[in-house]
Parts: C-alpha cells; sequence; structure tokens
C-alpha cells in the first residue's frame, strides 16, 4: 500500500514523498534542497530513487543537488537534454521499439511504467507507479490524459488546474493576455479534462480509495469547486493539495 504525502504543488513547487512499508520514493524535486531535506525528516538515504515529470524549475529545481547528494533521479532523454549539465548523472527513463516508454524497476520493490504527457516541455511524462499490492496514477503538467489499459487505479494523482471560465474572466479584466491564456489551455489540466478522465475510465477508478488533484492554480481556479465536482463525478473521497 502506497502512502502520498503532499509537500508542495503548485506552479511554486511540486514534490510528493510515496511511502511503502521501509520504501520511501520522491516525485518531483521543485523545491529547494532545504525544504525536501525537511520533508523526508533529513533521511534524504532512505529514498529509493526520484522521480521527474518534466524540465521545469517548479519541478526540478533542486534535481543537480539531489544527484550530488547521492539520489537516484530518473528523467527522460529529452528532459535530462533539457537540464543539460544539472542532469549530470540521472538515470534515463528509455523507449522500446514501439516508441512507447518501457517499464522499469527501483530495487525489487517499485515498477514505473512512464507515459508521455501534453506539456510545453521537451519530452514530459507521468507514470503508472506500483509497489507489491497497489497501482498509483501520477499525471501532472498536462491538458490531456492518453488513453489507459489499466484495469484498476489503487490510487490517482492528476492535475486540475484552471477553470474555463476564470481564465475568460481574467481576460476580461486585463489580468492576463490571451497570449498567457492560450499558453495555459495547452499545457495545463482544466477541470473539464479531469473529469473528462474520470468518465473515460470509469471502471478502473470505480476501485481507486483516494484521489488527489494537484497542482492548482489559486488565481484561475477554485479548490472547493474542483473537490466538489470531482467527488460528485466519481464518489471517491478527494483531496485537494493546495500549494
Ligand atoms: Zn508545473
Ligand atoms: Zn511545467
Amino acid at each position: 500500500m502506497i502512502e502520498v504525502e503532499a509537500i508542495a504543488s503548485s506552479s511554486n513547487g511540486n514534490c510528493y514523498r510515496l511511502i511503502s512499508g521501509t520504501h520511501e520514493l520522491l516525485l518531483e524535486a521543485g523545491l529547494p534542497l532545504k525544504a525536501i531535506k525537511e520533508a523526508v525528516k533529513f533521511q534524504l538515504g532512505r529514498l529509493d530513487g526520484c522521480l521527474l515529470s518534466h524540465e521545469h524549475s517548479d519541478h526540478s529545481a533542486s534535481v543537480a543537488q539531489l544527484l550530488h547528494a547521492g539520489v537516484d533521479v530518473y528523467m527522460t532523454t529529452g528532459t535530462a537534454k533539457a537540464l543539460s549539465e544539472q542532469a549530470k548523472g540521472a538515470c534515463v527513463m528509455l523507449k522500446g521499439d514501439d516508441d512507447a516508454y518501457r517499464a522499469f524497476s527501483i530495487g525489487k520493490h517499485w515498477t514505473i511504467k512512464p507515459f508521455a504527457t501534453y506539456h510545453d516541455a521537451n519530452e514530459p511524462v507521468g507514470f503508472i507507479i506500483s509497489d507489491r499490492d497497489d497501482v498509483l496514477l501520477f499525471a501532472t503538467d498536462t491538458y490531456m490524459m492518453p488513453p489507459f489499459s489499466v484495469k484498476a487505479f489503487g490510487q490517482i494523482m492528476i492535475e486540475c488546474n484552471y477553470l474555463p471560465e476564470r481564465v475568460d474572466e481574467r481576460i476580461a479584466s486585463g489580468d492576463i493576455s490571451s497570449k498567457q491564456a492560450a499558453r495555459l489551455l495547452h499545457s495545463h489540466m482544466s477541470l473539464g479534462m479531469c473529469l473528462d478522465f474520470f468518465r473515460r475510465n470509469a471502471k478502473a477508478v470505480s476501485y481507486c480509495r483516494k484521489i488527489f488533484l494537484l497542482h492548482g492554480s489559486r488565481a484561475n481556479g477554485d479548490a472547493r469547486i474542483f473537490k466538489e465536482a470531482v467527488q460528485r463525478e466519481t464518489g471517491k473521497p478527494v483531496i485537494v493539495c493546495t500549494p
């Protein structure tokens, strides 16, 4: 069973800790090292590794320091290229002949299956993470979801970033430009697209115990509306990971 701890979840920084028995995994490294150390109770050595979705600094800020501290950080070839020197010594996720990412193991405990996401980054990915008895979906910074053949999700961590009507209001009031809004619409997940994922995968979602909503925008979204809408759609306990 995987226990999820959200350390930070917004465009200011992203970092999550997964705990499974005596095993721990970090998702994203978008905080200063000091904050990550505090969150893992100064026991970086207990981490089996850190998975990175893409190169943007709100997900990767302390990659170089984590690698330097001896933590195995996993990322795609494209992310490693984008991070350049910062990614020196990183573990690279590989694709098979069919162009899909190969599943890989971390130690004997974790199995990771990366999948391509839709974001304005070099080679962004999400993950299906399994320990011996749980299956967790992690998808952030993606404006839509790919099709899945997974039969059952135990837990779901998915981005729910904005409400289109809120974005329209902000364009009208001059708060953001239509160019900024266009970027948002093609890089982050609206509540509507998030609900669409739950509808399209209703069977696999029906086994899910808990849903975590990630990377919400305070200005363009509303945590209460997100939570109520996803709870209504799925009937599952929903936790909005606030910044
Ligand atoms: Zn982000
Ligand atoms: Zn990003």
